[in-house]
């Protein structure tokens, strides 16, 4: 018994060991997410939505002489009804 609690002990400290070494080793995820895709296509934001799609595939629309990029023709329908 002792020594399955000896055990439970080790394995704590090595899981806790391994997590914080993770985290010093693998940048936090939300930092390797910016304006650039992971080809390096410039990204637009869905304003309808507010998912990010390079331009290559997202559906666009000129609204008041601006060109507003959609992550889908759903989006783009809804945005040009309510604006
Ligand atoms: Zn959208």
């Amino acid at each position: 018994m002792i020594r399955l609690l000896i055990f439970s002990a080790l394995a704590w400290i090595a899981y806790s060991l391994v997590k914080r070494w993770l985290r010093t080793v693998l940048p936090p995820s939300t930092a390797t997410q910016g304006p650039l895709s992971r080809q390096g296509e410039p990204m637009v934001e869905d304003p309808q939505c507010g998912t990010f799609i390079p331009t290559d595939t997202a559906i666009s629309s000129t609204v008041a002489g601006k060109k507003i990029y959609f992550c889908s023709k759903e989006c783009c329908d809804t945005y040009l009804k309510t604006h």
